[in-house]
């Protein structure tokens, strides 16, 4: 692989920017088509479809990935899954050849969404895909389907300026990233599908997100001894048994949002790490005394952190927790670990797609654009972990996303196009063929 020395001069920048305003009609419909489809979990196939009909109609063929055909999906040891079937849920894979042996490049770009909980809290309907005081409105219009329409229109502004890549560049739009990825990008990772570098358009505000924590759920029941509210000293209180447990998590949470320091995580947020306890369950009535109580929770850890090391701690504190109260001692609490897991991922700023990013973001578009650590799971560490290779996270702003009123201005969509298509010819290397 040779990287050609490409330093984009201006009036080349120029050139894919003009093609991008003669764009903007189309990506700002397509954008909002794929607003119109509540493609929430399960329910993504009618927006990869769109996507699947623009691929095409830019020239591109589009291969589909079924996760169901995907060997060893469901024996990874990051997999999870819901109980979700991935019927009718394809992920797509589109490739412009380069004409050289540049590097390759992808663009990946999840097309679920998540659900847009009481409508009657929005102002707007937010599967309408409107375009109003020139906001994209709806829900997905910056989680991403305004990211996954500025990565497929690089390709068209590319091919409007007359420009050929040496590397190819990949489009591949993912299910179920909301829900963890497992059948979307982790499926493609384990397809086969790769390239030098991945750039994901996720909401980043413009900064490039480069690392993020590792997730993991868990699960603490404990057992006491039912009885009747009359003879309540004859019982054991659940509930009461977990009060210190619950009491000690909380410290647990403090004690690392002082010890566990990642500066890419703290550039943003108070602290890299957190615990979140999430949900209780005890009881059954008011009138008996619990037999049982059940904590949920989420913990976080660093990239330089390991899970099992995770696991530890939080197993410990529970034995600590419980240590010295006879009952507990007797009747031991369990921790489970449930549900989806993430792992943590992190490539260095100095990664040569890193800076590609970063002097695109502060050279073309005049930005600021730091490299910063996301608080919790993203599909790029599916790349870096199984594929080897460098991923970062580089889009727009991000505007109610997972709230109420969700919105993306439409400068953004159009700027963002245009420093995707810029990212392209950076990284892959380019000739502009047609003068035009
Ligand atoms: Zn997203």
């Amino acid at each position: 692989m040779t990287r050609p020395n490409c330093s984009t001069d201006p009036v080349t920048v120029e050139r894919v920017a003009t093609a991008v305003e003669g764009l903007s009609e189309d990506i700002q419909s397509f954008a909002a088509d794929l607003v119109r489809v509540p493609s929430v979990q399960g329910e993504e196939r009618p927006a990869q479809q769109r996507v699947s009909e623009e691929l095409e109609s830019m020239g591109l063929s589009v291969r589909e990935i079924w996760p169901d055909d995907v060997t060893g999906l469901k024996s990874h040891p990051e997999f999870s899954n819901d109980g979700q079937s991935y019927e009718n849920r394809p992920n797509l894979v589109a490739t412009r050849s380069g004409r050289g042996d540049g590097p390759s490049l992808l663009f990946n770009g999840h097309v679920d969404v998540v659900p847009a909980g009481d409508t009657d809290q929005w102002s707007f309907d937010p599967y309408a895909g409107e375009i109003e005081d020139s906001r994209l409105l709806g829900r997905g219009a910056s989680d991403m389907k305004g990211g996954v329409a500025a990565m497929c229109y690089a390709v068209a502004a590319l091919e409007r300026a007359g420009i050929e890549l040496e590397g190819d560049l990949t489009i591949n739009t993912v299910i179920e990233e909301e829900a963890g990825g497992f059948g979307g990008s982790l499926a493609t990772v384990l397809d086969g599908v790769t390239a030098d570098a991945v750039v994901n358009p996720e909401p980043t505000g413009f900064d490039q997100w480069i690392a993020n924590d590792g997730v993991s759920y868990f699960r603490v029941t404990v057992r006491g001894k039912g009885a009747h509210a009359a003879e309540t000293d004859n019982g054991v209180n659940a509930m009461s048994k977990l009060v210190p447990i619950y009491q000690a998590l909380e410290a647990l949470h403090d004690e690392r949002k002082i010890t566990v320091h990642d500066e890419l995580f703290e550039e943003w947020h108070e602290h890299t790490v957190s615990l979140n306890l999430g949900r209780i369950r005890a009881g059954e009535w008011a009138s008996s005394v619990p037999d049982e109580a059940v904590l949920e929770a989420r913990i976080s850890h660093a990239p330089d952190e390991t899970r099992e090391k995770i696991h530890d701690v939080v197993e410990d504190t529970v034995r600590e927790a419980a240590a010295g109260d006879p009952w507990l001692e007797e009747h031991p609490p369990e921790v489970e670990w449930f549900g989806w897991r993430g792992s943590s991922a992190k490539i260095e700023a100095e990664e040569p797609i890193v800076q590609t990013v970063r002097s695109i973001a502060t050279g073309a578009l005049g930005r600021e654009s730091h490299p910063k650590g996301f608080p919790g799971g993203l599909d790029t560490r599916f790349f870096v972990n199984y594929a080897d290779t460098p991923a970062v996270c580089f889009g727009t702003g991000a505007y109610n996303i997972h709230g109420t009123d969700e919105y993306l201005p439409v400068d953004e969509l159009e700027e963002l196009t245009l420093a995707l298509a810029l990212i392209a010819m950076e990284w892959c290397g380019y000739e502009v063929v047609d003068g035009g």
